[in-house]
């Protein structure tokens, strides 16, 4: 009779560690997901909404700014979002929705980093564009934060975090996602693409 109890107990200890590597194994691929083109938009919404941990406090600026001059400012929002490699809430931001003709510039300088043409609706509750203006205006970053790998994204010009670049975009317009935060964008609407591309050309002339 004692066999058989024992029996059972082993049984059920086999059946428990053979779920239990199940699931580290689920896990294992869930780290390298990123990588893949056939991401779900729901994995994609969740790694975005998790904040980046890039350390770019070593990195060099062309505008360069005190904590006190950050904090006069951006709101707490932008700060944390911006200077704090935040991020903000999905759906309840300002542009995820913004269908309007005009230039997303960055909120701590100015740099005009994204075109209203070139965003897309991803499902994801953010502003998701499948290119930035210039490459020149927006660094890149390897975040390994959360057992994930992701590429960050941050102005060039200012290093204000914008949010992360996925490659699950659209693949008429170059496959990629780039994920990008309201609060660290400051939208300026315009009338149409000939007044866009003036101020674009403007801006860069003025450099
Ligand atoms: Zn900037």
């Amino acid at each position: 009779m004692i066999h058989k109890y024992i029996g059972a107990a082993l049984l059920f200890f086999v059946l428990f560690c053979t779920l239990l590597l199940a699931n580290i194994h689920t896990k294992d691929i869930s780290t390298s997901y990123m990588s893949s083109k056939n991401l779900e938009i729901a994995e994609c919404a969740s790694a975005c909404a998790l904040p980046s941990h890039v350390d770019l406090s070593g990195d060099s600026f062309p505008v360069k700014r005190t904590e006190k001059q950050w904090r006069e400012r951006l709101s707490p929002l932008a700060y944390s979002v911006t200077r704090e490699q935040g991020t903000e809430r999905p759906f309840s931001n300002a542009y995820h929705d913004n269908k309007a003709i005009g230039i997303y510039n960055c909120v701590g300088c100015n740099t005009p980093l994204f075109l209203s043409a070139d965003k897309f609706d991803s499902g994801t509750g953010w502003p998701s564009f499948s290119r930035p203006i210039d490459p020149r205006t927006l660094g890149e970053k390897r975040d390994i934060s959360y057992g994930m790998q992701r590429i960050e994204v941050h102005c060039k010009v200012c290093g204000a975090h914008q949010g992360h670049v996925f490659q699950d975009g659209p693949s008429d317009r170059g496959g990629l996602r780039y994920c990008i935060n309201s609060a660290s964008l400051l939208f300026e609407p315009l009338n149409d693409l000939d007044e866009v591309r003036a101020k674009v050309i403007a801006w860069y002339a003025a450099k």
